[in-house]
């Protein structure tokens, strides 16, 4: 009998969200994802934060000033955007359905704001949420980094506990405790989810 009678595994790319308090470690464990497995690639969002040191334009984010942020929105431009500490972040049609185009799966580090906005426009894709073991792990990753001061560290823990309530709005909950397993539980899901009949 032919093969042609099984059916043929779709293997669809993903469009994945990572969102988790800030100093999750959300930004180190999307990089581990994407080195492990180049069907992965980071959807570049624009924001009208400044840049830090080392970072670049068109690498790091897009970054423009607010009258180019609001003639974006304005045009339609953004899959979601949001006020994230204070600054507007997005993530563009554009960057999602070229990647997509390219049949690789864009990994879009972006807030609860921005999670739930894409999941209701695109429910296909899979939301994961970071949580951290505890508070005083956040505080402590938070001031380990070194990039923020101390009135930003404290505006970005405020903001996590709202942002842990929105949790639900998420399909996976994984806890980076150990880094090592977290990677591999985010792997297991994709998996899974490359494996779904249905989406
Ligand atoms: P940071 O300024 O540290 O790079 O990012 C601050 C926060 O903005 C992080 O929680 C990050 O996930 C979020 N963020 C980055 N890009 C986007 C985006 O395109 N949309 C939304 N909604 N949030 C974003």
């Amino acid at each position: 009998m032919s093969d042609s009678v099984i059916p043929q595994p779709q293997n669809p790319p993903l469009l994945i969200v990572v969102s988790g308090p800030s100093g999750v470690g959300k930004t180190r464990i999307c990089n581990r994802l994407m080195e492990n497995d180049s069907r992965l690639v980071r959807s570049i969002s624009a924001t009208t934060r400044p840049p830090r040191p080392g970072e670049e334009d068109g690498t790091d984010y897009f970054f423009w000033g607010e009258d180019e942020f609001k003639s974006a929105i304005g045009e339609g431009l953004f899959l979601e955007w949001a006020m994230v500490h204070n600054h507007r972040y997005g993530t563009l049609d554009a960057t999602v359905d070229k990647l997509l185009g390219e049949q690789k799966s864009p990994v879009l580090n972006i807030d609860v704001q921005g999670g739930a906005s894409v999941k209701a426009i695109r429910p296909d894709a899979v939301l994961i949420f970071l949580l951290p073991p505890s508070m005083k792990a956040l505080e402590e990753r938070l001031r380990g980094r070194s990039t923020d001061s101390e009135a930003v560290i404290a505006t970005r823990l405020q903001n996590a506990l709202t942002e842990l309530k929105r949790y639900e709005d998420y399909d996976y909950v994984v806890v980076n405790d150990d880094f090592d397993q977290a990677v591999a539980q985010i792997e297991s899901i994709m998996t899974a989810e490359r494996a779904r009949v249905r989406r």
